[in-house]
């Protein structure tokens, strides 16, 4: 009797590990992989960003960057570190004058899959300016760029035909001079004032108080100290990253992304 329930015993627990085990197999699918791997904390690095963590991270959240005034070679360098580390990308609206006395910078921006466009030869208010004088100003500015890429030919394709005109500048007039020479007018929704030496977390506040999907957000990279700017991109890009935004270039070799508002 002992003999039988020992035996009973064993088969009970042989039955028990073959279905814990092997049902899948039963069913005659193959042998089973691991299922969902087991989920493994990660520790962040504090120098590196921080994982997107909204629930609409799915969503098309995306915002464009924009820098006017340079390239700089004091600041540029560190506007572009900044961009790399948190996996943004945004376009660079060149002073041609600056384009043309540091090529390097401009091939640093293209290197780095960052976009470059026109603000302008000398900066002028383009708005009130006559064709030819609007003409030089564009095309020169471009041809600066151009000339800078031209020892890597396959970063000219980090350009794109879009002005933005300097001062923020408009008229009717203008919007005709650059669709006469085929350039698109970049414009912007939300305006840092990173160029009044707001204090960095001014200038996160100027854009949490205009962010909405699709904006356009306006910063500089040159004509003046640019300290503040560079701590303030890295609260915004921090921010806006947390807020499952994806940062891109407004103006790209295939035209701008979105219209003006
Ligand atoms: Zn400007």
């Amino acid at each position: 009797m002992q003999k039988l329930k020992i035996l009973l015993l064993a088969v009970l627990v042989l039955v028990l590990t073959s279905t814990s085990t092997g049902s899948v197999d039963a069913l005659g699918l193959g042998s089973v992989s691991h299922p969902a791997e087991a989920p493994v904390l990660r520790h962040e690095d504090e120098n590196q960003p921080p994982e997107a963590i909204s629930d609409e991270a799915d969503e098309a959240k995306v915002v464009y960057l924009t820098f006017a005034d340079g390239p700089d070679p004091n600041w540029t360098p560190q506007i572009l570190q900044i961009l790399d580390r948190y996996h943004a990308r945004a376009t660079f609206y060149m002073i041609g004058r600056n384009a043309n006395s540091h090529p390097e910078l401009t091939r640093m921006i293209a290197e780095r899959n960052q976009t470059i466009a026109v603000h302008g030869y000398n900066h002028l208010d383009l708005a009130h300016v006559d064709f030819q004088t609007f003409y030089l100003e564009v095309n020169d500015t471009a041809e600066a760029i151009l000339e800078s890429l031209k020892e890597e030919p396959n970063l000219e394709s980090q350009y794109g035909k879009c002005l933005r005109p300097p001062y923020g500048s408009t008229s009717e007039y203008l919007y005709r001079n650059a669709s006469e020479m085929d350039y698109a007018v970049s414009m912007w929704n939300i305006d840092t004032k990173d160029w009044q030496q707001l204090d960095p977390e001014e200038i996160l506040n100027n854009v949490l108080k205009g962010l909405e999907p699709g904006k356009v957000i306006l910063m500089h990279d040159g004509g003046q100290e640019r300290e503040k700017t560079v701590l303030g991109l890295q609260l915004v890009l921090h921010e806006l990253i947390m807020r499952g935004y994806e940062v891109l270039p407004y103006c790209t070799n295939e035209g701008q992304a979105i219209q003006n508002p």
